[in-house]
């Protein structure tokens, strides 16, 4: 019997792709204009070309014009700077979204540097991270995953001001960000690594934990104190013969004893995931607001 509140993501995530529809119409109505993303796919990677393909289609369902552009394995690292810079100069187009990981001839880190700041809607540019770990700077834009964890505690009704909060992971696209934003929303954030030393009593003190380890049901209802928020970002394939796909996906937290303990909860699937589509979608408003409303 799960005594936590579920934190339904996909319904969070369908109000606000609600919410950016309407802005989307109106910025056709007002200015005859529409937001423009540019989703840009090297090579023929499955797992990347579902992702694209997820976010092209959101595009399609929001009136929000999707710049398809999908560049062979061996596409050359200044063929692609190339196609970003026009992308960049294209007043049409107000974020750009390189789909990661890149083929392993091309340098991942130059390749993030070339995107315009005004169009990084994936957050990824080291100055809008820079400005995101800054006192009194805001980033353009701030990474999508990180973004909806706090939307959903937000939407949630869980405050974040004084509260301890523990992240589990410090990666440059999950973790670290995310406990950035934690700590401009005030909380005392506490990071919890692959060296931290008995992780189960730092993260027994959280009132809020976010879990992006990548690590199966690896933070056991034991470890959760009693009616703190739990919002778990890993995404692992366990198998499951049951499954016709013979496996199937759990988070980081083990949700059965978790959500005994625990005051809110996010599902695996369910939870962040959908939230990390939204927020692009977001991102890509807001940027195309800020050229369309101030041109
Ligand atoms: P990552 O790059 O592999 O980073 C994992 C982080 O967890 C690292 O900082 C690592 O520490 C830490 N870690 C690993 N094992 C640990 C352990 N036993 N105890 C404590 N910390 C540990 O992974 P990621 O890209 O951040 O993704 C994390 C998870 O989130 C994955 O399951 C991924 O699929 C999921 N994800 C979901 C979404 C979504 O939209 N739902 C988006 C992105 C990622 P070190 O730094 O010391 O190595």
């Amino acid at each position: 019997m799960s005594s936590a509140t579920i934190i339904d993501g996909k319904a969070i995530a369908q109000t606000i792709r609600s919410e950016i529809a309407v802005e989307v119409q109106r910025l056709s109505q007002t200015y005859n204009k529409v937001p423009g993303l540019a989703v840009v796919i090297v090579g023929k990677r499955k797992d990347s070309q579902s992702y694209v393909g997820m976010k092209r289609k959101a595009c399609a369902e929001l009136g929000i014009k999707s710049f398809d552009i999908d560049l062979p394995e061996d596409v050359s690292q200044s063929d692609l700077i190339t196609k970003l810079h026009q992308l960049n100069a294209n007043p049409d187009v107000h974020g750009i979204l390189v789909q990661l990981p890149l083929p392993k001839h091309i340098n991942e880190e130059k390749i993030l540097t070339e995107i315009s700041l005004e169009k990084d809607v994936d957050g990824f540019h080291p100055l809008n991270i820079g400005k995101l770990a800054m006192k009194g700077r805001d980033p353009l834009f701030v990474p999508c995953t990180p973004k909806g964890c706090l939307e959903l505690l937000s939407r949630s009704g869980i405050s974040v001001k004084g509260k301890n909060a523990v992240v589990v992971g410090r990666s440059n696209i999950v973790g670290l960000p995310v406990s950035l934003l934690l700590l401009k929303a005030d909380a005392t954030v506490t990071v919890v690594h692959s060296h931290t030393k008995e992780p189960e009593t730092i993260i027994r003190n959280a009132d809020i934990i976010i879990a992006a380890a990548g690590q199966a049901k690896m933070i056991k209802g034991s470890w959760i104190k009693a009616g703190a928020a739990v919002i778990d970002v890993g995404t692992n394939a366990v198998d499951d013969p049951s499954k016709k796909s013979g496996y199937r996906l759990v988070g980081d937290v083990d949700f059965e004893e978790a959500s005994k303990v625990a005051g809110w909860i996010t599902p695996v699937p369910g939870g962040v995931g959908p939230m990390t589509v939204a927020m692009l979608l977001k991102n890509t408003l807001d940027g195309a607001k800020r050229v369309i409303e101030h041109s």
